[in-house]
């Protein structure tokens, strides 16, 4: 049987946190086994909202290359590689804005409200790339005829103007040449930050994913937990704890017996947090080895992009020039 061929893609915008990991990274790791996956590093997306300051964007390429290596994708069975190193994203990014209607763009619910937020934030990003920011995803998943995406609940969106351009190309050009990429929805959990809101960088209440065992335990013990738990002996509330929120997420095993022991006040948090500490550093231990191997590793990480690049670049030179050929373009 012929595999679904995936696209998927990260920006490499900062350090990769835990929230980024359980959202997505770790269902591509699931997903590898089932599919045909390309994944990319799409430095290109990163530039519509932070074009004006590119200084960290190579180390955040690196690292997040390191971090994807170490959470256990194969370089050899999926094609891993930097969206700016195949050219033919831009390319067929511009070709496919040529037929794409501004109402359609203009109707994309998160733009609206990334506007909003990231001018709230003093980021102006009216301007045309970031406007775009959905065709080049649609470039992205085109260019390799991908069959499906994996998509979390509020990027379905997204995926539904990626089909409505695919219909509108082989109206247009009369071809099938593009199939419509069907959603893989994941199941994926969502972790909250430390102090109880979004996990994001931009609150400071993240927890870095290649975190060793000390900073993961200060992380943790910086967790907001019941407040009106004073003594050990309180009758607590975990419902309210983002302690517990994270012992629901990494310790299913013992999240009954945490629940009981809090809601009698025969546990203290201190001990409640170190007990989530040892969990979550021996779930993560194997990932944390192999980022410190891999980092280790002068010119590993450039070997097995340029390897992608490669292999890429085989499957977007064909497409393309059968995109070209459906448009006339010779
Ligand atoms: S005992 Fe654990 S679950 Fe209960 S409030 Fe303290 S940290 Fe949270």
């Amino acid at each position: 049987m012929v595999k679904d061929r995936i696209f998927s893609g990260m920006q490499p915008s900062g350090r990769f946190h835990l929230g980024n990991y359980m959202g997505a990274l770790e269902n591509w790791v699931k997903l590898q086994h089932d599919y045909e996956c390309i994944f990319s590093i799409v430095d290109l997306h990163s530039l519509t909202s932070s074009y004006d300051d590119t200084s960290k964007l190579q180390e955040n390429i690196q690292e997040m290359a390191l971090d994807w290596l170490s959470a256990g994708l194969d370089p050899e069975k999926n094609i891993i590689f930097i969206q700016s190193h195949v050219k033919e994203h831009a390319e067929l990014s511009l070709l496919l804005g040529m037929s794409t209607p501004l109402s359609w763009l203009e109707r994309v619910p998160t733009y609206k409200d990334k506007l909003q937020q990231l001018g709230s934030q003093g980021k102006d990003i009216n301007t045309y790339g970031f406007l775009g920011y959905p065709v080049l995803m649609a470039a992205d998943i085109m260019l390799y005829k991908a069959t499906a995406v994996p998509v979390g609940e509020d990027q379905s969106a997204h995926l539904e103007l990626t089909r409505e351009m695919v219909r509108r190309f082989n109206n247009l050009y009369k071809t099938d040449l593009f199939p419509e990429p069907h959603a893989v929805f994941s199941k994926s959990k969502v972790l909250p930050g430390i102090d109880g809101r979004k996990m994001s960088k931009s609150y400071g209440n993240t927890i870095p994913f290649g975190a060793g065992p000390k900073e993961m335990q200060d992380r943790i013990n910086m967790m907001i937990t019941d407040p009106k738990r004073i003594k050990k002996t309180d009758k607590g509330n975990p419902d309210v704890c983002i302690v517990f929120a994270f012992h629901k997420a990494f310790n299913e095993s013992e999240v009954a017996n945490i629940e009981r022991l809090c809601r009698a006040g025969e546990i203290g948090c201190v001990q409640c947090k170190k007990c989530l500490g040892e969990k979550m550093n021996s779930l993560l231990a194997d990932i944390h080895t192999r980022r410190e191997d891999l980092k280790n590793k002068p010119g590993y990480i450039k070997e097995v992009l340029d390897y992608g690049a490669k292999r890429a670049q085989a499957i977007a030179t064909a497409n393309m020039t059968e995109i070209k050929k459906a448009m006339n373009i010779y």
